[in-house]
């Protein structure tokens, strides 16, 4: 397998095509970004993170029947993908109060909720990643109504495996962002799952272990990514 030509670049991570055009390679960039793009900033290693922390998770979920687009860890940076045409949704699930959901609906952030909430996002930079229920999702044709039932329930068995895992690390998951796409008519799950994209907080102490210390500037960036790493390389 050779990585060839750059197709795409995105905030965090540049995505190339291989000599398979079933199969790209996706490197992890220490770039970080928040509030749609306004906020910019660099990140020591936060690739070299995320990169190991996606890999770990994604083969969790993989032998928990999750079917993801994961193939293997190529480097330090890399990681080798099955190629996906992108669903242009973001889903979050949420199982306690925090950030945009906790100011949507007037909860104190750390207010657990009585049962998960997914919310979906149409991505959509130029709109800001406007907010989007079932009606929008097909009346714009996003997905089908099949393939949004397939994301509900992939996203939710995501939720369910990740809490389990995760609280072995000694780490609440209070939310993550999700992304699907289309492997041929299959529908794998995508993109990273990282400290970048999911809200973790130290069980006993409540502490930040993920980007918010980065969107908030409350320091320790970098130790935080460092240390979600350490505890799920011992848990894996
Ligand atoms: N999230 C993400 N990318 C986005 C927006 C949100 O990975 O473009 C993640 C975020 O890290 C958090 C969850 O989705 O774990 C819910 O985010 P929220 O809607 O609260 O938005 P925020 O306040 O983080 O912008």
């Amino acid at each position: 397998m050779r990585r060839l030509e750059q197709i795409y670049e995105g905030k965090a991570k540049r995505v190339y095509r291989t000599d398979d055009p079933q199969l790209y390679v996706v490197e992890y960039k220490d770039d970080a970004t928040a509030f749609n793009g306004l906020k910019k900033g660099q990140i020591a290693d936060k690739g070299i993170y995320n990169n190991r922390i996606s890999s770990v998770v994604f083969q969790l979920l993989s032998k928990h029947g999750i079917k993801t687009h994961f193939v293997k860890q190529l480097s330090d940076r890399e990681m080798l993908v099955k190629s996906l045409r992108i669903i242009p949704l973001e889903v979050v699930a949420r199982n306690i109060a925090a950030g945009s959901l906790a100011k949507r609906v007037g909860l104190e952030e750390g207010t657990p909720m009585s049962q998960t909430v997914l919310e979906f996002y149409y991505k959509r930079d130029d709109l800001g990643d406007p907010l989007v229920n079932d009606y929008h999702i097909r009346a714009l044709n996003l997905a089908t109504p099949q393939q949004l039932e397939a994301l509900a329930r992939m996203a939710l068995d995501t939720n369910r495996t990740l809490t389990d895992f995760l609280r072995r690390c000694g780490l609440l998951l209070v939310d993550f962002k999700l992304e699907f796409g289309l492997h041929g008519d299959e529908i794998l799950l995508g993109d990273e799952i990282s400290p970048d994209t999911c809200r973790l907080w130290d069980t006993t102490t409540q502490e930040k272990l993920d980007k918010d210390r980065f969107r908030r500037d409350l320091g320790g960036v970098e130790q935080a990514y460092q240390e979600v790493w350490r505890r799920v390389s011992e848990a894996k």
